[in-house]
């Protein structure tokens, strides 16, 4: 901590703030610095992640055989101080973090509680809705299952309705299904990672703030980046921060003399600081193409530092127009980048298809709010003639659920209309990726509907697969009959 705080043995400085809040994940507001402790018992939790895996390793199947006899370390059972080794102890100790990260993702419905296990909110369903009373709260998912879907209106009679559409997203129910996983909460595919188990020693179920992680993610020399997570956290030594810790016995401003000095007072609202705010905000509208925000942060740090050079060492005026600074040389530097990126021009139209062969154009859309979403998609063959399409309201969930959805559906549809030979058009990458990885997605919280129902199909299917742009998905998005199912 001396040698972070800059000082050494024979010269103490001001340590601005405490080891633990340095030691927070940087998306939880800290510099992420990593205490020992804490990573080894992520660390141990990765050896759990392991073990609930089935690892090859000797180890693993020593253990395996000696402690779990056939039980999943998760279900781990008690075991008392005297009948495990040190080792063993250590790796539960682990597995106690593990199963705080840990979701189920349904497939058949059997094994999962439907009220008390952790499957489709952050929190078991029993803290969420009213549970009345002479509901059985040992039932299964599977008992809200009906003709190979969801039966909606059992759902609806014991949970409200923004529950019941995010559940009504999740695949279940299909022949064949996969059976109920237990895969890792933190990562959109459903893999451990050693990172996240770190992330959640230090938070509950808020992954990231997007506050600190656009601090973060500023295009900024990090020394800014600091003094600005300094000013975030009130940790500047205005005097009002001084008077604090005993380091001077007035608060009021050494600039004008204002009762109080505060980070508000020193680096808006002082007479000094408003004046540098005047030269960089013009009075009617912003006139640069510079990043706000980029120049707000170099504001600040020039109000900061010429604040420091007054009291401290007498300098009088402001040296300089801010805008005359580095921001201008930053902005440019910054900027040279994106002017390098090589452009190329491509010819849209319709791409003739060979003969026997139909293009599935599927899309899935979700609105930022309200988190609905819905998927669409149109069937053309090869003269470019409409042999169908769908439109689905698919509830709540994220877009990448909708965008496989679409293609679930699209390819369910070109089943039903006979088509063997289909070239699958998409603009998500992700998706795409997903689908032609399908084999290898265990822990995917989408793999039930990938591998399983998808991966019959292809079958007796011949798939080819490919991005679109978006000029082109506009043309289709129109063609598409208004909401109609067809
Ligand atoms: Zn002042």
């Amino acid at each position: 901590m001396d040698f972070f705080g800059g000082g050494s043995g024979k010269k103490q400085k001001v340590h601005l703030c405490q080891w633990d809040l340095v030691c927070r994940p940087k998306c939880r507001g800290g510099l992420g610095f990593k205490k020992t402790v804490d990573m080894n018992r992520a660390l141990l939790a990765k050896i759990g992640w392991r073990m609930h895996t089935h690892d090859q390793g000797l180890w693993a199947q020593i253990y395996e055989k000696k402690y779990l006899k056939d039980c999943s370390i998760l279900d781990t059972p008690g075991v008392s101080k005297q009948d495990c080794s040190a080792t063993w102890r250590s790796v539960l100790y682990g597995v106690e973090l593990l199963r705080k990260g840990m979701v189920w993702r349904v497939g058949n419905g059997d094994k999962v509680n439907f009220w008390k296990d952790h499957w489709v909110a952050d929190l078991p369903l029993l803290h969420y809705a009213g549970v009345q009373s002479g509901i059985a709260l040992d039932c299964k998912v599977s008992n809200f299952f009906k003709k190979g879907w969801w039966d909606v209106e059992k759902l609806i009679t014991v949970l409200d309705e923004d529950m019941v559409q995010k559940i009504t997203c999740f695949p279940v129910g299909f022949v064949g299904n996969s059976q109920d996983a237990q895969i890792w909460r933190p990562t959109s595919n459903g893999i451990f990672i050693v990172k996240y188990a770190f992330q959640l020693i230090h938070g509950g179920s808020n992954w990231s703030d997007a506050c600190w992680k656009g601090l973060w993610s500023m295009s900024l020399p990090p020394k800014l980046k600091v003094f600005l997570w300094l000013v975030f956290q009130g940790k500047i030594l205005t005097n009002e921060q001084r008077v604090r810790r005993h380091l001077a016995v007035e608060s009021s401003c050494s600039v004008c003399g204002w009762h109080s000095e505060n980070i508000t007072h020193t680096l808006r609202d002082c007479g000094r600081a408003k004046e540098v705010w005047l030269t960089v905000l013009p009075p009617t509208k912003w006139e640069w193409r510079s990043p706000w925000n980029i120049m707000f942060v170099f504001t600040c740090w020039y109000v900061w530092k010429w604040r420091n050079q007054y009291i401290f060492n007498d300098a009088e005026d402001l040296s300089c127009d801010p805008r005359k600074i580095a921001v201008f040389d930053w902005v440019k530097g910054s900027s040279v980048n994106c002017r390098n990126v090589p452009r190329t021009q491509v010819m849209l139209r319709w791409e003739p298809l060979g003969s026997g062969w139909v293009k599935l154009n599927v899309d899935g859309t979700c609105m930022n709010a309200s988190r609905k979403i819905g998927a669409s998609g149109v069937i053309k063959d090869c003269f470019g003639e409409w042999c169908g399409g769908f439109a689905m309201n698919l509830g709540k969930g994220h877009i990448l659920d909708a965008e496989i959805w679409g293609l679930f559906f699209g390819l369910r549809l070109a089943v039903a209309k006979g088509f063997t030979k289909i070239l699958i058009e998409m603009d998500s990458q992700i998706a795409m990726n997903l689908f032609q990885q399908r084999d290898s997605l265990c822990f995917h919280p989408l793999a039930a509907l990938l591998s399983n129902y998808m991966g019959r199909c292809l079958d007796i299917l011949r798939v080819g697969i490919s991005s679109i742009f978006l000029e082109r998905r506009m043309v289709w998005r129109i063609a598409l009959p208004n909401g109609a199912i067809i």
